[in-house]
């Protein structure tokens, strides 16, 4: 077969007792027992453990559940937590809810300033969790500067790579400790399945498994099956995601009723010599602060996209418009005051997609 099949199966059976005691060995985790993997888990964690530059991954069934265990791994009470304060919201949430819970003192840090964060960096500190560009806002990190202040105190620097995927940044050679994957997203690529992954250099790996193991996660083989079949054509999806996403971008920031585009890649943005330095190319997602509108007008303008799903995720073939909340913020305020999109550009024709979102900020301004 060209591509690993399908394996289902709980109990996997010994032809010995030898054979046996073999696979309980250190080193010989995924055999004796289908939690713990099959030959369709290993094709699928070997492939991104290589395209992400890591040691080994580990799959979870969903991308937050891959965020939660990596803190997870990490974390021990008493221990002081640093986090983007454009982190996605539950990851976030869960930072506030549930770490606090468990007595690890968490902090936001601005995404903006790279340099800062070297004052709030503590002896206790043990992880710097960053995603870059950040949800709904797309602030750019330096996440090299921020892995060395990070390391000068023994902390794991974990980073939330869903938005360029391996192929667009590489984590481990900008000093990150485990990158995270929605693979629900660009990996799957096809909007029919949850999943989640996390990749580890040999520092990270033996607490990121042993709690993975330890929390009973595990993913199953349709979905890892999917998400191998998203991979054989993730490059050239990606390339198109990247060039629609933006001459969108560019179209809709020449539009009267924008007032910012959110986009690493376009000259302008803030984050644009980072992502310059940093990232290998653009996903699809950006995002659009309109001018200061009501809800009225806003329904005007979703009610009029035609191409554009109204939806939550991304990284599947189709376009997608979402309103998002203002951003929560603890330490860098949000300055914008319109209505946030977040638009995914899809493989669909960029010429159709330009002219169905110009028509229908279009048809907002006339409401107005
Ligand atoms: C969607 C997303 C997640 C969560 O992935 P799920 O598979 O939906 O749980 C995590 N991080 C980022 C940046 C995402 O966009």
């Amino acid at each position: 077969m060209v591509n690993t099949p399908v394996f289902r199966g709980s109990t996997i059976l010994s032809n010995s007792l030898t054979e046996w005691e073999s696979r309980k060995l250190p080193g010989n985790p995924y055999a004796s027992y289908g939690r713990f993997g099959t030959p369709t888990t290993r094709a699928l964690e070997t492939a991104l453990a290589e395209l992400e530059g890591g040691y080994r991954s580990i799959v979870f069934p969903s991308g937050l559940a891959a965020c939660t265990h990596s803190l997870l791994a990490l974390l021990q009470p008493g221990d002081h937590a640093l986090i983007s304060d454009s982190v996605y919201g539950p990851t976030r949430s869960f930072a506030t809810k549930v770490l606090t819970r468990f007595g690890i003192d968490v902090e936001f840090f601005d995404p903006l300033a790279a340099g800062e964060i070297r004052r709030q960096i503590r002896p206790s500190t043990r992880v710097v969790f960053v995603e870059s560009p950040g949800s709904t806002t797309f602030e750019v990190q330096d996440i090299p500067a921020i892995a060395e202040e990070a390391h000068k105190v023994d902390a794991f620097v974990v980073m939330d790579n869903t938005w360029a995927t391996p192929l667009f940044f590489k984590p481990f050679e900008h000093g990150v400790d485990i990158s995270v994957q929605a693979a629900t997203k660009y990996i799957v690529g096809h909007s029919d399945a949850l999943l989640g992954a996390a990749t580890a250099n040999e520092r990270a790996w033996a607490l990121l498994q042993q709690t993975a193991h330890d929390f009973g996660q595990t993913a199953g083989p349709d979905d890892l099956y999917l998400a191998l079949r998203g991979l054989r054509s993730l490059a050239v999806r990606l390339h198109r995601h990247w060039e629609n996403g933006v001459l969108l971008a560019e179209s809709m920031a020449r539009h009267p009723m924008v007032a910012q585009v959110l986009h690493p890649a376009l000259p302008g943005d803030a984050g644009h010599a980072l992502w310059r330095r940093d990232f290998r190319g653009a996903s699809g997602l950006f995002g659009v602060a309109l001018k200061p509108v009501g809800r009225e007008a806003l329904g005007v303008f979703f009610d009029s996209l035609e191409l554009f799903g109204i939806g939550l995720s991304w990284g599947g073939y189709e376009s997608l418009a979402l309103p998002v909340d203002a951003p929560t913020r603890a330490v860098r305020p949000w300055a914008l005051e319109g209505p946030l999109l977040r638009i995914h550009a899809g493989l669909e024709s960029c010429n159709d997609l330009m002219r169905d979102m110009q028509s229908a900020l279009d048809r907002m301004q006339r409401h107005l």
